[in-house]
């Protein structure tokens, strides 16, 4: 027997999740198939950063629109998934740092970012628990951060609430195109049948593109991860650093949650953050935030995220297979920006087109012009 549906979304991340919660409000017959649980892998385990500061200039239309997303949470999924507008300090450990976050914020003047440049002497009135270290720093205030484990699953239920068929344990094993409708063969027997397929399978989106004979370089990569012990509050901001290497948080119940560095792939699906990554965490926090020297780390993990070569998105259509959609390779960056693009990736089948430009975001930029591939062969 086969299931019919208008559109199937294959992967219940926070993008699956938040295109098939748009879609059902539109009025579709929606199935969202996920392989474990939904917000189970990238979109619940990430550090739960919800910044716009920091991102490539091509981003911010969609991160400006997931902002506004992020500020009617509630009324979108039901809870409030412990988001705060805590403000995002972006550090500066040199003056070249500091020049940079400076051309960042001229760069970015029209995107309503309302950067504040902070030398060091501002920086240390304002925020005087960041470490000696800083000689300055970018503050975004109306950034902030929020509980992923809250966050991602929510969108999915809110999608059920609004007649989505939700179906978890659901690995979608074999695809078909029979001229009109997606066949998609699953792990649990069935078969499932749609005019619309969308490919929101994370760090495992390269298989279903190459089914339809769009091979993308998509590489996997596992972030490292840890919380400390509950610690008295000090923390007034979500902080990263200009040129990468860590970011921290603190919960209202005092923990502080850091990242940084890579871990590696236990399995195709899990990971682990790795003894180097931590300590790596650990030897850079201390400099950056002293009150976290002699924390106890209780907990330390990993996930699974989908890079491209660019660190851009793949979001849109296929360029071979009608009817299909793309929406994966976030970077280590689409938490925050995931429920503006799965929208974007609805609004293509509700509005005919998305309401923000997703041309940045092709899959053309990583298919070969048809001569090359001839050469090949
Ligand atoms: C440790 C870590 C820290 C991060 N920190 C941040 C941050 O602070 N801020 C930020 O903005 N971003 C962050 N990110 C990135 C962010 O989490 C991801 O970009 C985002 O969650 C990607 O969402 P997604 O829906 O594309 O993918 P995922 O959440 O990976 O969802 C894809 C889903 O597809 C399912 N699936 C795969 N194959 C199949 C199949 N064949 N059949 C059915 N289902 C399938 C998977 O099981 C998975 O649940 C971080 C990521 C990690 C790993």
């Amino acid at each position: 027997m086969k299931l019919d549906f208008d559109v199937i979304v294959v992967g219940g991340g926070i993008v699956g999740s938040s295109a098939a919660l748009c879609l059902a409000r539109g009025g579709q017959r929606v199935a969202l198939l996920e392989r474990d649980f939904c917000g189970s892998h990238s979109s619940g385990v990430n550090y739960g950063g919800v910044r716009r500061q920091g991102r490539p200039l091509s981003q911010l239309p969609l991160s400006m629109r997931a902002h506004a997303i992020w500020g009617q949470l509630r009324e979108w999924i039901g809870i409030d998934g412990e988001y705060t507008r805590s403000g995002h300090l972006k550090l500066a450990r040199s003056a070249a740092d500091f020049a940079s976050l400076q051309d960042y914020a001229k760069r970015t003047v029209d995107f309503d970012l309302r950067l504040q440049l902070l030398d060091r002497a501002a920086l240390r009135e304002r925020f005087p628990w960041v470490g000696d270290i800083a000689v300055g720093a970018s503050y975004c205030p109306e950034d902030g951060h929020a509980n992923p484990r809250l966050v991602s699953p929510a969108f999915a239920q809110a999608a059920r609430r609004h007649g989505a068929e939700v179906i978890e344990q659901c690995a979608v094993q074999q695809v078909e195109h029979d001229g009109q409708h997606f066949i998609l063969h699953t792990g649990n027997g069935q078969l499932y049948r749609a005019p619309w397929l969308l490919n929101c399978a994370g760090a495992w989106s390269a298989s279903l593109a190459e089914r339809f004979g769009e091979a993308v370089p998509l590489s996997a990569a596992h972030p490292a991860m840890l919380v400390t012990e509950p610690l008295p509050l000090f923390m007034t901001a979500s902080t990263g650093v200009e040129g990468g290497g860590i970011y921290a948080r603190q919960v209202a119940r005092g923990n502080c949650i850091l990242g940084g560095g890579r871990g590696f792939a236990l399995t195709s699906t899990t990971a682990r953050p790795g003894q180097a990554a931590v300590l790596e965490i650990l030897r850079n926090a201390t400099e950056l935030y002293p009150a976290l020297t002699g924390a106890q780390a209780i907990r330390t993990w990993s996930g699974t995220e989908g890079y491209l070569p660019d660190d851009e998105p793949v979001i849109g259509p296929s360029l071979t297979q009608p009817g299909l959609l793309h929406g994966f390779g976030f970077a280590g960056a689409g938490f925050q920006i995931g429920p503006a693009a799965g929208e974007a990736l609805a609004q293509c089948i509700l509005d005919g087109s998305p309401a923000h430009s997703l041309a940045a975001f092709s899959i053309s930029r990583f298919q070969q012009p048809p001569h090359q591939k001839e050469n090949l062969s």
